[in-house]
C-alpha cells in the first residue's frame, strides 16, 4: 500500500479550489504515480471557523475561506468511491489545545496532521525567521520541545515534516532526538516521512534517518506525504521515502479512516 497523506487542494493555476472538480486531477496523478490512496490536508489557518486561534499575520491574512466547501468537496469524492481521505494540516498552538479540539470536532476527518510552522510568532520555515531571531541551537531546542508538546496534546494522528527546522540546512550540533521521540512514542501519534524536504534548501527527506530509526525502535507508526500543492507533485520521490523507511526497518504504513489507524504492508 502506498499512501500520499499530505497535499493541498488547488486548481490548475495553483489557486485554492475547494471543489470536487479540483480533486479529480489529484486522483488521476496519484494513479499515474502508483499511489493507492491520497489524503487532502489543507492548512487549518485558511478557514475562518478557526480564526480565534491565529495571531501571526501570515495566518490571519489567509483566514478567509469557509471550511464547509472544503469538507464537502473531499467527502463527496470519498462518497463516490475515489481513493481519497479527508484530512487537515493543523498548526499546533500551545495552550489552545481544547479550543483547537472543539473547533475541529464537528467534521468527519479521516486524520489530522500536526505541524509546527510558528513558535512565539516566529517562522520555522518562513518570515520572520526563528533561526535568525534565536540562533540555530535555540531554534532546534524550541522546535523539538514544541513538537513534543504537539505529540502529547493528543490532537493529532500524524506529525507532518517532523524535523522541519532543518529546512534551510542549518543544524544544531550533535542533537539528541531521544526526548522528542520518547514523547511521540508515549502519545501514540504517527510521524510523516515527507519528500518535501528534497525540494527545499536542505535537500533531504524529513525526518533525518537517526530520528526515524529512533521512532522505529520505539514502535512509532508512520505515514508518507509529498506536501503537493499541485497534482504533478503527488507521490514525488516516494521511492526515496520507501527506501529510507525500509533502511530503518519499517514494513508497514498507517492507513487512516475516521481517525482510526491500521497498519498495511508498505508498498
Ligand atoms: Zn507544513
Ligand atoms: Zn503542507
Amino acid at each position: 500500500m502506498i499512501v500520499d497523506y499530505h497535499m493541498h487542494l488547488r486548481n490548475g493555476r495553483g489557486e485554492i479550489a475547494h471543489e470536487t472538480s479540483a480533486v479529480e486531477p489529484f486522483v488521476e496523478a496519484a494513479r499515474a504515480a502508483g499511489v493507492d490512496e491520497i489524503g487532502f490536508t489543507e492548512h487549518v489557518y485558511y478557514f475562518r471557523q478557526t480564526r480565534s486561534l491565529w495571531t501571526v499575520p501570515y495566518q490571519t491574512e489567509r483566514c478567509v475561506y469557509d471550511l464547509e466547501p472544503y469538507v464537502d468537496a473531499v467527502v463527496q469524492a470519498r462518497g463516490r468511491g475515489l481513493p481519497v481521505k479527508l484530512g487537515l494540516e493543523v498548526d499546533y498552538v500551545p495552550g489552545r489545545e481544547e479550543e483547537t479540539r472543539e473547533l475541529l470536532a464537528p467534521y468527519p476527518w479521516d486524520y489530522l496532521l500536526g505541524s509546527v510552522h510558528f513558535i512565539d510568532g516566529l517562522g520555522v520555515d518562513g518570515e520572520p525567521r526563528l533561526l535568525d531571531a534565536v540562533g540555530v541551537e535555540e531554534a532546534w531546542r524550541r522546535y523539538f520541545e514544541t513538537l513534543a508538546s504537539a505529540a502529547r496534546s493528543g490532537l493529532f494522528d500524524s506529525l507532518s515534516h517532523p524535523d522541519l527546522v532543518k529546512i534551510f540546512g542549518e543544524r544544531a550540533r550533535a542533537f539528541d532526538y531521544e526526548p522528542v521521540v520518547a514523547a511521540i512514542a508515549e502519545s501514540g501519534v504517527a510521524v510523516e516521512v515527507s519528500t518535501a524536504g528534497l525540494r527545499k534548501p536542505v535537500g533531504e527527506l524529513y525526518p533525518h534517518p537517526d530520528f526515524l530509526a529512533a521512532c522505529r525502535a520505539r514502535g512509532v507508526p508512520v505515514t508518507t506525504g509529498s506536501d503537493a500543492h499541485s497534482p504533478d507533485v503527488v507521490g514525488r520521490d516516494f521511492d526515496r521515502a520507501r527506501e529510507l523507511l525500509r533502511s530503518v526497518g519499517y514494513e508497514t504504513v498507517t492507513v487512516f479512516e475516521r481517525r482510526q489507524g491500521r497498519q498495511e504492508p508498505l508498498g
